[in-house]
């Protein structure tokens, strides 16, 4: 009897693992198969750092060249969203890229954000600030950026064709918010003065999804010179840039 009994009982003891090994494994499965739709289904985010190769953009009279700054700040915003986001850049070394190739990589990947990345130039060394732009449609010359000094290449040229042209016009009350959510966080950064702008640029009419430029200072201002040198500051920068991003991506989500 006794012999029977524990017999009985190292079958139920048997019986009782298999069951949690069962239940444990199917849970462990389930997780996995959350977690790759998770990383399937992860908000794309495209960041295109300004200028490249033969194209430095604006120069502040330390020598410093916005396109270096603009590779250099991408990078940590990058690194600041890739936990939770797939991140590309447009470029991720010093070469030139076209801007309609940097938004046809952004529209290829069907990015749910894309973000240019410049620093502000002019004559006047005492301008100072931050600047994000969405795209504004307008047939006459833009009365918000009229500063022939800043010689911004992604300003709409002349005749040349442009690809998915007016795609934009129809994400710009998104764009706008996006603006305003960076701004916010901007705004945390004592430092800067941010204002938020439309603008016809030619960077972002072809973006087939919310799309801002951010002019992240005067590089021609030489304090913000010393600023954007900095990369203590250019972290403190990323941080604010990527939790206005977050703030919208959470935002449309919902
Ligand atoms: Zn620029």
């Amino acid at each position: 009897m006794n012999a029977l009994k524990s017999a009985f009982r190292i079958n139920r003891d048997l019986i009782l693992v298999l069951i949690i090994t069962l239940v444990l494994g199917g849970y462990t499965a389930q997780a996995n198969a959350k977690q790759s739709l998770f990383e399937t289904f992860k908000p794309i985010i495209v960041i295109d750092p300004g200028h490249g190769g033969q194209d430095g953009g604006a120069r502040g009279s330390d020598g410093t060249l916005e396109k270096t700054v603009t590779l250099q700040l991408a990078r940590l915003i990058a690194t600041k969203l890739e936990p939770d986001f797939k991140v590309m850049l447009t470029r991720t070394d010093d070469y030139a890229v076209e801007l309609d190739q940097r938004t046809a990589a952004a529209n290829h990947l069907k990015a749910d954000v894309f973000v240019a990345i410049h620093t502000g130039g002019s004559f006047v060394h005492s301008t100072i600030g931050t600047a994000i732009f969405y795209y504004r449609n307008s047939s006459g010359p833009d009365p918000t950026r009229d500063n022939p000094s800043s010689g911004n290449p992604q300003r709409q040229r002349g005749n040349r064709p442009i690809l998915w042209k007016n795609v934009q016009n129809s994400h710009i009350p998104q764009s706008r918010t996006l603006a305003g959510m960076i701004a916010a966080r901007l705004q945390g950064l004592s430092a800067l003065q941010s204002r938020i702008e439309g603008a016809q640029l030619a960077v972002l009419q072809g973006a087939a999804m919310p799309a801002v430029l951010i002019e992240v200072g005067y590089l021609t201002n030489p304090a913000e010179e010393k600023n954007l040198r900095d990369q203590g500051f250019l972290l403190d920068l990323a941080e604010h840039i990527s939790l206005g991003i977050e703030d919208f991506l959470a935002r449309i989500k919902q």
